[in-house]
């Protein structure tokens, strides 16, 4: 590959990865983007002008080195710039494929700023890594000497992932507890494969596997083994357990067949996905093939819950939300991706009630922003008179997560909560109110993203490997 001289934004247009035409991906769940050619990732790498205070990587949660990484990419030094790239980032292929780049490193690159149109970094991100895997230099962790002291992670999403792979790399003997049966957490059973294809997950759980990380998979902590349990077995413990207790519809008329939560929608599609026979799907509960669905909300959840139902042959797929498409919390390149895939978004608009038992209409009732409140949002109020019934076979629930109540299912009153119910930990060591005990991710900071959980994991991590450090805090071998 040849060698690229750097700051080409001015003569390279910005160019990201091919996406397959709405057509042909409304029906399979495959990605949507493409891989970058080697000579075009290179191109695309040497169009960053590699500034002396890089605004990309400061508002990359994990501080990715990312100038570093597009000039080596740029240069033809693929593994240099992998192994850069893995120094800060658990999983960079994965973080390439999923975080919202728009609001994070892409969204505050100089060039974009400049209205050149921003360095493609997650799609880079992504190619380097993927190249990696395709060449085999990641390999499966090897430490240079076992230590004795052990550690018991609740949750094998990408928190409890990321904490693991660092404790491991240094010798620790890991033990990841999750009550699915596959490890991954929302990225195995909640994000569709259409944007980060299971296979991409499975070989990080495998590597971790294979580098001698352990799993107890179908371990329901509080059920299958107390939490006092896993204290008790390991010399610290973190929890990791995510938030998946699903807002609810206050509307008359829920409760009734058709109505679904959203995290029962997205783990039968993700475990069809997978092979597995899903009673819930084949019955056509959680399903939507043939039938005229509703989504309900306006974030990431709600985006993956509409493309779904297109790739399963929804007759139509209607969201609405209460605010306007400025104010939604989703991806604006989600709704774009949505929209081009048949997705009818009705703003400014709320559900009233439910008719039918199944369900077979939403009442309606439209919405204009009001003046903001103190957080400076504007406020949806109610338009009188300008309710209307919209059909619907399905409807899908999808207003956002609230942790469970853990001191409560495990026994554990000392393991301090906030008001919302998330753990409370130091924002820093990710320490709890237990000794010993540390929590990371969406169960600290609420529904979140997988680039803050990588983070907060791989902190933990350096946190308990302090903690142990401290003869005296050992469990007495
Ligand atoms: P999780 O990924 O939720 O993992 C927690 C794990 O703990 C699960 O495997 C669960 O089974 C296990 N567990 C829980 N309780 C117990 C127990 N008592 N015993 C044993 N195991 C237990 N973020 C992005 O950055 N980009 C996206 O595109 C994106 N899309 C999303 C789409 C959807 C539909 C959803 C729901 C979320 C999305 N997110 C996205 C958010 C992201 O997935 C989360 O922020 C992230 O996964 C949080 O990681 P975590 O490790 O804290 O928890
Ligand atoms: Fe951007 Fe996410 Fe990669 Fe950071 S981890 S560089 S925010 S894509
Ligand atoms: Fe390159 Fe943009 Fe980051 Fe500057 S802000 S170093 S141009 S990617």
């Amino acid at each position: 590959m040849s060698k690229r001289q750097m700051l080409q934004f001015v003569s390279v247009a910005k160019e990201m990865p091919l996406k397959r035409d709405a057509e042909s991906r409304a029906h399979d769940f495959n990605e949507i983007y493409a891989e970058y050619a080697g000579e075009k990732a290179a191109e695309q790498a040497a169009r960053c002008s590699q500034c002396g205070v890089p605004y990309c990587q400061s508002h990359c949660p994990l501080h990715n080195n990312i100038p570093d990484w597009l000039r080596l990419t740029a240069e033809g030094r693929l593994q240099e710039a992998y192994e850069i790239s893995q120094a800060t980032n658990t999983f960079p292929e994965i973080c390439g494929r999923i975080c919202p780049q728009d609001r994070l490193c892409e969204g505050n690159c100089v060039i974009e700023q400049s209205g050149h149109g921003t360095v493609t970094i997650g799609a880079v991100e992504k190619y380097i890594t993927d190249t990696a895997w395709d060449e085999g230099w990641v390999q499966p962790i090897a430490p240079a000497e076992e230590r004795p002291e052990s550690v018991g992670i609740i949750g094998a999403g990408p928190g409890g992932l990321a904490a693991a792979d660092v404790l491991r790399r240094q010798g620790l003997q890991v033990t990841v507890y999750d009550r699915h049966d596959r490890a991954g957490g929302l990225l195995t059973y909640g994000i569709p494969g259409f944007k980060l294809e299971k296979d991409v997950v499975m070989r990080r759980v495998q590597q971790l596997e294979q580098g001698g990380v352990e799993f107890v998979l179908n371990c329901n902590v509080g059920e299958d083994i107390s939490f006092d349990a896993i204290r008790g077995k390991h010399d610290a413990v973190l929890i990791a357990t995510g938030v998946y207790k699903s807002r609810g519809l206050q509307a008359p008329g829920v409760g009734v067949p058709g109505i679904v939560r959203a995290i029962d929608y997205l783990t039968a599609s993700n475990r069809v996905g997978f092979g597995d026979s899903v009673p819930e799907f084949e019955s056509g509960e959680l399903n939507a093939q043939g039938k005229r669905v509703v989504v309900i909300g306006g974030g990431d959840t709600a985006m993956d819950c509409v493309r779904t139902a297109i790739r399963q042959g929804a007759e139509t797929v209607k969201c609405l939300y209460r605010r306007d498409r400025a104010n939604m919390p989703g991806s604006q390149r989600e709704v774009q991706n949505a929209e081009e895939e048949g997705v009818e978004f009705v703003w400014l608009s709320a559900p009233k009630g439910f008719a039918g038992d199944p369900v077979e209409s939403v009442m309606v009732q439209k919405m204009r922003l009001g003046p903001p409140d103190a957080t400076g949002r504007q406020t949806p109020e109610v338009i009188e008179g300008a309710d209307y019934v919209e059909p619907a076979d399905l409807v899908i629930a999808a207003l956002g997560f609230e942790p469970e109540d853990l001191p409560t299912l495990w026994g554990e009153t000392a393991l301090e909560v906030t008001r919302w119910g998330t753990i409370k930990a130091d924002f820093r060591s990710h320490e709890t109110s237990l000794p010993g005990v540390f929590a990371v991710g969406d169960i600290v900071r609420g529904a979140s993203l997988v680039v803050w959980a990588i983070r907060d994991g791989r902190e933990a991590a350096d946190s308990i490997l302090a903690y142990l450090a401290q003869p005296a805090q050992v469990a007495a071998e």
